[in-house]
This record gives C-alpha cells, sequence and structure tokens, in this order.
C-alpha cells in the first residue's frame, strides 16, 4: 500500500492542476490515469484567454507557438449565412489536446507528482480512504480528487451514475487535413446544431471541425454533422468521433466529505461557448487548496465544504450562461439573436470578449437585452426552466 495525501485520478487539465496545486501546497501527490502520455482526447482545443490566464496561473506556462495556433479571425455563420466576418478579434488560442495534456502531465510530474499510468481506478475503500487500480495497486489517500472525465468512475461509485442523460450535452468530431488555402478563421455556426453549435478550429497541421449541443435536443447528432462537414467542405471519408459534455449540466455537490470532482466529472462546462479546459484547471487548483487546508487542519473530511466555497464563483458563471443560452438557442429566439449579432453590434464584441476571458454573461445579457423586446425573453426563460425542471426534482 502506498501513501499519500493526495491521490488525483485523471490527468486531463483538471487533474494536473490538481497535481500542481496540491504539491504546491506541501502535500505528497499521487497521479493517476488509465493511458500514458500522450494521448488523444476529444476536443476542439479552443484555449480562451481564461484558460491561458489559469494556465499561468497554475502551471507557469505561457501560450507559446509550438503547441499553440494564435488568431484573431473570427467568422461567425447561420447555416450558410455569415453573420461576421472579424480580423481584429480578441485574440484566442487553439490547441491539439494530445499536446496540452502531455505538457500539463509532464509539468505535473516534474514538479514531483508520482505518477500511475496505464492503470484505470477499479474501486474505491471509501471507510479506509484507498483508491484501487485494476491491476490491484492501491493507493492511500488523506483526500481524493476525482478528475476522471464525463464518464467518472469516481462520480459514479459516490452518486451511482456520472451524468444525467436527460440533460448532457453530446459532440462529434474530425480532424481534416489543413492546406494552403485554408485561412486562420475561427469559425462557429450557430446553426449547425440545436441548443449548440458548429465549429471548425484551425491547427497547424489539421481543421477540427465538430457539431455539439444538448444530446435530447439532436435527435439525429450524425445527420447536423454530416450536413456541417459537407458546409465547410471538409474530408467527408473521415469517420465521426464522439463524446458527451456536461455543457452547463454542472452537479451541485461535486463530492463527499474528503472525496471531490473537478473539471468534466462535476459538470463544469460552459452551456454556451463549451469552454471547460479553463474551468476544469480552476476547478482542480481550488480543490487541491482545499484539500491542504483541511489536512492542515488535520481534519480531510472538511475539504468539501472549502472546495464549495471556492467553486461559487463558477457555478455563478455556469447559471448566468444558462440563462444566457435562452438568448441565442431557443427557436424563437434565433432571428432576434441573429439581428443583435451582425457586424458591428456591440452583441458580438462583448461575445468576442467573453472568449478572450475580458467580460461575463451579465455584461452579454445587458448587450442583448437592450436590442429585443422584453416577452421574448420572458417565454424563452420559461421554456429552459421546463427543460431543466425534471433535473432539479
Ligand atoms: C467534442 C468536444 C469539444 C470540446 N471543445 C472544447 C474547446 O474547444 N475548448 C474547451 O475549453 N473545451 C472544450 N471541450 C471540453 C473539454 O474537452 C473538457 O471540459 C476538458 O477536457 C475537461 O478536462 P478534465 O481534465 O476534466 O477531463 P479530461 O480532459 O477528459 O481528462 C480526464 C482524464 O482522466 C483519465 N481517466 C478517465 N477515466 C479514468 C479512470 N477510470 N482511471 C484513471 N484515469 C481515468 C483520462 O484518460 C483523461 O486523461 C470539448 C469537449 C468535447 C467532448
Amino acid at each position: 500500500m502506498e501513501q499519500f495525501d493526495l491521490v488525483v485520478i485523471g490527468s486531463g487539465p483538471a487533474g494536473s492542476a490538481a497535481a500542481m496545486a496540491g504539491l504546491r501546497a506541501g502535500l505528497s501527490v499521487a497521479l493517476v490515469d488509465k493511458h500514458g502520455f500522450p494521448r488523444d482526447k476529444l476536443c476542439g482545443g479552443l484555449f480562451t484567454g481564461r484558460s491561458e490566464k489559469a494556465m499561468k496561473a497554475i502551471f507557469e506556462l505561457d501560450v507559446t507557438p509550438e503547441t499553440f495556433v494564435t488568431s484573431s479571425h473570427m467568422r461567425f455563420s447561420a447555416g450558410a449565412d455569415i453573420l461576421a466576418e472579424i480580423t481584429d478579434a480578441p485574440p484566442v488560442h487553439l490547441t491539439m489536446r494530445r499536446d496540452l495534456d502531455a505538457m500539463l502531465h509532464t509539468c505535473a510530474i516534474e514538479a514531483g507528482a508520482v505518477p500511475f499510468l496505464g492503470q484505470p481506478l477499479d474501486q474505491i475503500n471509501f471507510d479506509g480512504n484507498q483508491a484501487i487500480l485494476k491491476d490491484g495497486t492501491q493507493l492511500s489517500y488523506k483526500v481524493l480528487i476525482g478528475a476522471d472525465s464525463v464518464n467518472s468512475i469516481v462520480a459514479r461509485l459516490l452518486f451511482g451514475r456520472p451524468f444525467d442523460p436527460e440533460t448532457i450535452g453530446f459532440g462529434l468530431e474530425i480532424e481534416t487535413p489543413r492546406t494552403k488555402a485554408h485561412d486562420q478563421a475561427v469559425e462557429v455556426d450557430f446553426e449547425a446544431a440545436q441548443w449548440g453549435y458548429g465549429w471548425a478550429f484551425p491547427k497547424h497541421k489539421t481543421i477540427t471541425v465538430g457539431v455539439g449541443g444538448i444530446n435530447a435536443e439532436n435527435a439525429d447528432m450524425k445527420a447536423a454533422m454530416r450536413a456541417y462537414v459537407d458546409q465547410t467542405g471538409a474530408d467527408p471519408s473521415l469517420k465521426y468521433k464522439g463524446q458527451y459534455i456536461p455543457f452547463g449540466d454542472y452537479r451541485k455537490k461535486p463530492g463527499r466529505g474528503n472525496v471531490l470532482l473537478v473539471g468534466d466529472a462535476a459538470g463544469l462546462v460552459d452551456p454556451v461557448t463549451g469552454e471547460g479546459i479553463a474551468l476544469a484547471m480552476e476547478s482542480g487548483a481550488f480543490a487541491a487548496e482545499a484539500a491542504a487546508e483541511a489536512i492542515a487542519a488535520n481534519a480531510p473530511e472538511r475539504a468539501f465544504g472549502g472546495y464549495l466555497t471556492r467553486l461559487k464563483p463558477i457555478h455563478r458563471g455556469l447559471d448566468q450562461a444558462k440563462q444566457w443560452r435562452l438568448v441565442m438557442f431557443p427557436k424563437l429566439m434565433q432571428s432576434s439573436f441573429k439581428k443583435a449579432f451582425r457586424k458591428g453590434s456591440s452583441l458580438q464584441r462583448k461575445y468576442l470578449d467573453l472568449l478572450a476571458g475580458d467580460v461575463d454573461y451579465g455584461d452579454l445579457r445587458s448587450a442583448f437585452l437592450r436590442r429585443v423586446p422584453k416577452f421574448l425573453w420572458w417565454g424563452a426563460r420559461s421554456r429552459l426552466r421546463r427543460l431543466f425542471s425534471r433535473r432539479e426534482a
């Protein structure tokens, strides 16, 4: 039996950030992943200003041209209708998760985390504070952090299931080869999926083309993907890969006592932009800080309380985003949204600032409400309430 202050399951951005913050606080850390690194991860790889800030603060790493493409060229459309083409947008970065996650994982290992790779978590003995891996390795912990993504085994062992199938999102993607004819445009299509969108994000060698949205609202996501692949001129012979995305469907109580869930395992993905990398790193660091505080007080079971308090701003942001998507996604609102979003509007600028990490959803909503009759807003809001009332119940 190997003993650690902190055992982290999963070494994506959330788990590696938790390991870094734990080490910085003086904890001994085991970092477990079922894969070795580098490994692939389905993701658009859009790395916003918020992600950049979090990576700098937690890993002391900068955005570099080897790992990121940086673009100020944004193209927003609704099907064939181009709403806006902006070439001087606040810059966003784009990365292949294979490279990013390997870089963050290596940073955590070099800082002193002990790696346990190639073995999935199998069981947790909650009473004995032991994590048991598939090959029988037993790791004892004071605090356990579940950073094992949307299908989290830690969440399943704690709560019976990792997510709610009624409200979960789903995304499909391909990596289509990038040629000299392609520009640096970061493309977002608000009509490519219901309660979601389509994206074409340039990387060094490929363009990541995908569609994603609330699963229950997209009866045939493959058909939506086929249409979007057609529209973007991507290689139609490529096989789609798919994965669930929490999409704002966060857990109100992500953990219990000395077991904490972070990143996708806690459901922390923005339901408007689909951004999850920043929230994963932020929540990972929050969980490790709460763990260190509780361990120092000789009361590891208090870690969850400290973590929940730290998470409040993230939860508040997700609540605002859930309200804001009522403006964008319901059919009733789409023509108003398109009108308000067109060229040069204040709404468009605010959306770009949001991607750059400079404003929040409160600012965005005010920009829209100035242009839209109130009754439309109220109509859409009651629809979303109905959609999510099942989950609240
Ligand atoms: C199609 C799609 C597109 C997306 N596009 C974007 C985007 O453009 N920008 C953005 O910010 N976000 C995007 N996201 C969301 C983003 O990918 C996630 O929010 C983010 O990866 C969450 O990080 P994480 O560390 O919580 O989980 P992950 O990155 O999924 O890492 C989890 C780790 O846990 C390991 N693991 C899993 N189970 C076990 C186990 N049982 N035992 C041991 N290890 C285990 C895995 O191997 C993995 O390394 C997208 C998601 C999808 C599905």
